[in-house]
């Protein structure tokens, strides 16, 4: 628009300025007028040649550009005398020469351009043939933009299309949604172990769909979708959130199940310069079994998967904390002559009796009790909310005949437990003050000949 209006004055003032006979004097001088006050106010850089492609005009914008000061450095000059870089000079002319021939304006053009410092930017050029009445070629009118601003917007656009398209080895779709049309504007999908997602044509069906593969249907990512309107994503958009992910189990076709991320990236489209959103599906089960074998790692004794030391301790804190008035029993158990089963049936042997033992262990307290491996051949056990001295002494039994019974098979190490019991509150009202004094009853169990569990005083 703007460039037609350019188009239009420079058509008029052209022919005056070369001395042309056209209109009066009233007409020339609005003319001029006009074109001066259009040179005056442009911020792009305009340039306005004859048919021998010597300057007319120019803008202060396009005199800054080619390293002027005054526009009379400009006029009355060729491109020749204007560059300093020949190759530059000469490639213009060439340029408006090849135009001149083919009598079609040239339209937004881009080509790198210097700004006033001589700093790289990108400009975007059109040029204008221009006739006078007769429809002879009287000149070139020339408008290039500084839109090194756009240029950058939209090559970082098309670089996160790019890289959010490319579609990674472990990502099933990428669905890149208009929000303001409300509409798929394209997808892509692949096949990952043996699922996929289907294509779909409305954003409804895609939800649909989403919803359909979603395994717990009450959780966020289930809720996100069945209201997923584009108000709703402007408002996301709106309150600064760039993107968005959820986690979620996926039913896929052969009835499996395998974890998905959801990932949602706002990026505006600078063609229509609509609110748009890629949607992306990645396949992250193996991720999601490293964390959780990094949990278990941390909350377990990895050979025995009893509770490790620190989680039990933690967890026995958080019990005498919460059930501060209930009694409580805490065993410590050492096997005795560990030693020699090692030393006579091999490492690996202790191993498995640990295991074995800590199995059985397991299987004979409640679920609400918490068993643990302190390290070595050295156990632990809260028994919660017990204050019969014949059940706790049943279950030290147990245990003490859990480790014979598991012995039998090793008879050279004569293989037995000791078991030191402390009770709470009575031994003590924290676990360090329970710890120690079972500790002691421990040390006193193996003192007096192993095979037995004792009280703390
Ligand atoms: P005591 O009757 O006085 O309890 O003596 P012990 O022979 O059982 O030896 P102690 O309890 O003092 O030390 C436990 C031994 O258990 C020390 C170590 O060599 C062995 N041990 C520690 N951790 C492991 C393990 O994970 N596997 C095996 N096989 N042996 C272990
Ligand atoms: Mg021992």
């Amino acid at each position: 628009m703007v460039d037609n209006v350019h188009r239009g004055i420079a058509s008029a003032y052209l022919p005056i300025r070369l001395g042309k006979d056209v209109g009066n004097d009233m007409d020339k001088g609005l003319m001029k007028a006009a074109f001066q006050a259009m040179l005056e106010i442009s911020t792009d850089m305009v340039f306005l040649k004859d048919a021998n492609l010597v300057y007319q005009a120019a803008s202060m914008p396009f005199v800054k550009m080619v390293g002027k000061n005054s526009v009379q450095e400009i006029i009355g000059h060729t491109d020749a005398e204007i560059f300093e870089d020949e190759n530059l000079a000469k490639r213009y002319v060439a340029d408006d020469y090849k135009l001149m021939e083919e009598g079609e304006n040239l339209i937004d053009y881009m080509e790198p351009i210097t700004d006033d410092n001589g700093y790289a930017r990108y400009g975007s050029t059109s040029k204008y043939i221009l006739r006078d009445n007769d429809g002879q070629l009287i000149g070139i009118l020339g408008v290039s933009k500084d839109i090194t601003r756009e240029y950058f917007v939209r090559q970082r656009y098309q670089q996160e299309l790019r890289y959010l398209f490319e579609l990674p080895k472990d990502t099933y779709a990428v669905c890149y949604i208009d929000v303001d049309s409300w509409r798929v504007i394209s997808q892509r999908h692949q096949e990952i172990n043996k699922a996929t997602l289907q294509a779909c044509r409305t954003v409804e069906e895609l939800c649909e769909a989403a919803i359909d593969s979603i395994v717990d249907k009450k959780c966020e990512a289930a809720e996100f979708y069945r209201n997923f309107t584009a108000s709703k994503l402007w408002g996301i958009y709106a309150s600064g959130r760039n993107s968005m992910t959820f986690r979620y189990e996926r039913r896929i076709t052969d009835g499996s199940k395998r974890w998905v991320q959801n990932e949602i990236y706002f990026l505006t489209d600078v063609d229509s310069g609509h609110l748009c959103a890629m949607l992306s599906a990645k396949d992250i089960d193996a991720i999601k079994q490293e964390e959780h074998n990094l949990v278990i790692a941390a909350r377990f004794d990895q050979m025995t998967m009893l509770l490790n030391r620190e989680t039990s301790m933690k967890e026995i804190r958080q019990i005498l904390a919460k059930e501060a008035d209930k009694p409580h029993v805490l065993f410590m158990l050492d096997i005795d002559n560990f030693k020699v089963l090692n030393d006579t049936y091999g490492h690996q042997t202790g191993d498995e009796f640990l295991i074995k033992f800590a199995n059985k262990m397991k299987y004979s307290f409640r679920k609400s009790d918490i068993v643990g491996r302190i390290g070595g051949d050295e156990f632990f056990v809260l028994m919660r909310n017990v204050a019969e001295i014949a059940k706790i002494e049943k279950r030290a039994r147990c245990l003490l005949n859990i480790i014979l019974r598991i012995g039998t098979a090793y008879p050279k190490a004569r293989v037995s437990g000791s078991i030191g019991i402390s009770l709470y509150p009575k031994h003590g009202k924290t676990l360090e003050e329970m710890y120690a004094k079972a500790d002691v009853a421990l040390y006193e169990a193996k003192r007096s000949g192993k095979n037995r569990y004792i009280f703390a005083e």
